[in-house]
This record gives structure tokens, sequence and C-alpha cells, in this order.
């Protein structure tokens, strides 16, 4: 039985809010999640979705009052037989193609590439055809360098392509006879406004090299919008058919569908074998429940509109509201249950080595920099990543970029108590280095940092450097007063 909760009820109702947090519960734990999303995702990007007043069939039938088509013909494959409706076809595309161009990613998007980053995103699947995945961060199946049809590389795709373009993309072409898929280009777009798809280049290359030494020319096919349309098999289905048994075969821990209105046949099929799946991770309600991992097993449905009645046994909960609102709720709490995932996502952001932040993590080690932490201020003092074994960030200006992670105090209770345990060490170490005064380079405020960068660093340097430099003054020191010694000696025997 599908649970409806509303993402902006009152604070009063508590088992709705009680519900939500569970759920919220659910993003941060489970490591195994499915996405599936559809136009509704996407609106906020200005893009419109297809079934609603204002969609994409409202839009045709408003621009194209004079040919007598439904909206959804438009997207049938049938359309192809008519030059007519192929025209009004083509130049519809090149209006969507450059709205598409002019979006950015939804907070939605965002939310989903996050997953990916926590390595918590077992696949994203997609009915949308614009590309707004990749704009980002995702590889998807349509990504340029993907590529299914290479023998013996397909467990290497399945494994880099994180969203899976169910209708295609808007940006795209593909050749109605030769199949050579290509990126769309200002050209391609500049035709199809007209009204006229563009010859293909592969086709026409072959057939002139034919010509050249006096053959039959070949065929030369047209180029049109990469995308699947109703009635038509999707290119890649047979590849597509086998990742996604694969992932099933990897037993998902929650499902996320979000933006569609689930009518679709293909995608019917898929929400309902991915949620078969997802349900048989669900605690059982005979075992332990100490043991219980209660927060797996969901099937979460985000729409503003309620799925139909043949959804009951699929969906546990349907979010009624803005997707990204919930996103928004999502995200707030997640930060809460799992500060930790915040502070490897910033420096998995800044740079780009996810291993390093996790094993902080994990083995609940100082954070990296912390000991050059500042004893007054209240704020860290800018440091580049510091620990015996790791190998240095490769350029300045990664160096640079790591210093706002530990700066961001307030972004997690767990940061401010780490940083704050460190105030003592700094201090130590900051009092060491006055006492002996024994670190001459220190005193105008430079040292050099251990992976032999000049650093501007007032005083404190991390504890490990902090003995080996004692080690090396000392010993001049003792030297010299040997020498002095020494000197002495010779003086009084003379
Ligand atoms: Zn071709």
């Amino acid at each position: 039985m599908t649970v409806t909760l509303d993402v902006n009820a009152p604070v009063a109702e508590s088992s709705t809010r009680r519900a939500l947090a569970d759920i919220s519960l659910s993003v941060a734990k489970c490591k195994k999640i499915v996405v599936v999303t559809g136009a509704g995702i996407s609106c906020s990007c200005g893009i419109p979705d297809f079934r609603s007043s204002d969609g994409l069939y409202a839009l045709v039938k408003e621009q194209y009052p004079d040919v007598v088509m439904k909206g959804r013909d438009l997207f049938d494959a049938s359309l192809f037989r008519d030059q007519t409706s192929t025209s009004v076809f083509y130049s519809f595309i090149s209006q969507l193609k450059r709205s598409i161009d002019s979006a950015s990613p939804a907070p939605t998007h965002e939310f989903i590439k996050r997953l990916d980053n926590r390595h918590k995103l077992l696949r994203s699947y997609t009915q949308n055809i614009d590309g707004l995945e990749e704009k980002a961060g995702l590889i998807c199946s349509s990504t340029q360098g993907t590529d299914l049809n290479i023998k013996g590389k397909s467990k290497l795709w399945a494994d880099e392509v994180r969203n899976i373009q169910l209708h295609g993309d808007i940006r795209r072409v593909r050749c109605t006879f030769c199949s050579v898929d290509l990126p769309c280009t200002e050209e391609h777009i500049r035709m199809f406004e007209k009204g006229v798809p563009p010859d293909c280049p592969e086709c026409t290359s072959r057939s002139e090299a034919r010509i050249a030494r006096s053959a039959r020319a070949l065929k030369v096919g047209s180029l049109r919008p990469a995308i699947v349309l109703y009635d038509e098999a999707h290119p890649m289905g047979d590849d597509i058919g086998k990742i996604q048994s694969q992932d099933i075969a990897r037993k998902p821990d929650l499902l996320i569908v979000m933006g569609t209105s689930l009518k679709v046949h293909g995608l019917k099929k898929l929400v309902k074998e991915f949620a078969k799946a997802v349900h048989a991770t669900a605690p059982s309600p005979t075992g332990s429940p100490k043991r219980a991992k209660r927060w797996q097993g969901k099937v979460v449905f985000v729409n503003k509109t309620p799925p139909g009645s043949e959804w009951s046994d699929v969906i546990d909960y349907h979010i009624m509201g803005e997707i990204d609102q919930w996103i928004e709720k999502v995200t707030e709490d997640w930060r809460r249950i799992r500060p930790s995932d915040w502070e490897i996502q910033q420096t998995l952001d800044d740079d780009g080595n996810f291993k390093i932040a996790k094993n902080k993590g994990k083995s609940k080690q100082k954070p990296p920099g912390a000991e050059n932490a500042s004893p007054s201020g209240g704020i860290p003092f800018p440091s580049i990543i510091i620990k015996p074994g790791l190998s240095a960030p490769s350029s300045p200006s990664k160096r640079r970029q790591s210093i706002s992670h530990y700066c961001d105090l307030d972004s997690s209770p767990r940061k401010r108590r780490d940083v704050a345990k460190t105030y003592d060490k700094a201090s130590k170490c900051l009092l060491f280095v006055d006492a002996t005064n024994s670190i001459p380079q220190m005193e105008d405020g430079f040292a050099t940092d251990p992976f032999g960068s000049p650093f501007k660093h007032p005083g404190r340097r991390p504890r490990t450097r902090t003995m080996s430099t004692e080690m090396d003054i000392k010993r001049p020191r003792a030297n010299s007063t040997t020498l002095r010694k020494k000197r002495v000696e010779i003086a009084v025997k003379s």
C-alpha cells in the first residue's frame, strides 16, 4: 500500500515528518541506490515536459495549428512516413534543442551526481533526452567515447556509464542509413530549423571515394536527432537490457523514481523489476529487530501527481510536491545524519580524489591540515593536505582549492569538534617553536611544506616536520660548540 507524504506537511504532522525523515535516513545509509527519472526533474530548468497543459504536446498544437497532428504523433516513429510531419518534427526539435542548450542542471541532477560521488548510486535511468545529467558531471550512455559495440568492452562500459538515457539524447544525431552517431552541431540545427535533414558525412565520404575510383555511387543517408520515438526500438536496447539485469543482480537497496507519470510501457516494466529487487533487500519481519537495516528496501516515488492504483504494491511512498524541494530537504537531513559524507564531498570536488578523503573518515584520524589550525583566530590556517604516505596534490591550484574545505567550519559539527581538538596540539607546536627559537626560516613567516613548495606560514608547521627540523638545527649548534671548544683547547695549548 502506497503511503502519500506531503513534502510541505506542517511541523505538527509528526507522523509525516517522521516518515520523511526515515526516507532521508535511507538516502544517507543505502549504498546501492537506483534512480529513475522523467521530464519532471527538468521542469525547473525551463524545459517543458510532455504531457502537462503547458507541456510539449500542447506547445506543438499551439505552434502548428494548421497541421492536423496530435502532440503525441509528433514523437511517434510513424511521423517519418509523411513529409509534412517530418518537417514539423525537425523544426520543433531544433527549437527544443536550443532551449536545452541554454539550460543548466537542476538540484535533482546535482543530487544524482552527489550520490555517485559517494559511491551510493548503482545507476541512474532517465527518460529525458536533454543530457543535463552529463552537464552535472555524470557519464551518460550517449557520452562521446562510450561505445557499446566494441567487443569485450561491455563490462567496462557498464561500470563507467552512470546514467542510462532510455530515450536517447537530443544533443546527438544518427544516420538513418549507416547508423553513425555524431554530436548535433549548430549547422545541423540550422538545417533542422528549415525542416530539412542534413546528409550523413560518413555515407557521403564513402560514396565520394567510390566515385573517385569510378565505382558506383552509394546511397547517402540523412541525419536525424538521436532520440527514441514511440514504437521505435532503442539502438542500444540489448545492451541496456544487459546492464539492467546486472544492476538487478547487484541487489539495489533503494529505488527513487522522480518526475515521471509512469505511463510508458518500457519504463513501467523497468520500475517494477527494480522495485522487486529492492523489496527483496528489506528487513525480514521475522528477523531480529536489532540487526534489521530498517532503511533498506524502500521504493520512493516523488511526483506532483499520485501514481495509479496498479502501483499500490510497488511504490511504498509517494512524496507529493516539488521535486527540488524534496531534494533540498533530503540533502539537509543527509548532511545532519552523516556529516562525514559532506567532508568527503568537499574534498572530492576540490581534489578529485575520493580514496584519500574516505580513508581519513573511516580511520578517525585528524583532518588533514589540522596541525596548522590557528590557535587564536578560530579559523584554521590554510594548508595543503599533509599525511605521510599519501601523494601530494599535483598542482598549486589544487593546493589552493583544498583550503576552502577547512575554512568552512560551520558546515558540520564533527568538523568543528575535530578542528577544536587540534588547537591544543597546534598551540604546543607553536610554543615549542617559540621557546627554542631554533627555526630561523619560520621567523619571517615562510616555511617549506613537505612537498617542497614555498608557502606563507606564520610560524606553524606539521609536527613531524617540526621535529625533523629541530634535529637539523641542533646538529650545527652542537658542531659549532665543539669547534669553539676545540679552538679554545688549541689556544690554551699554543
Ligand atoms: Zn550514414
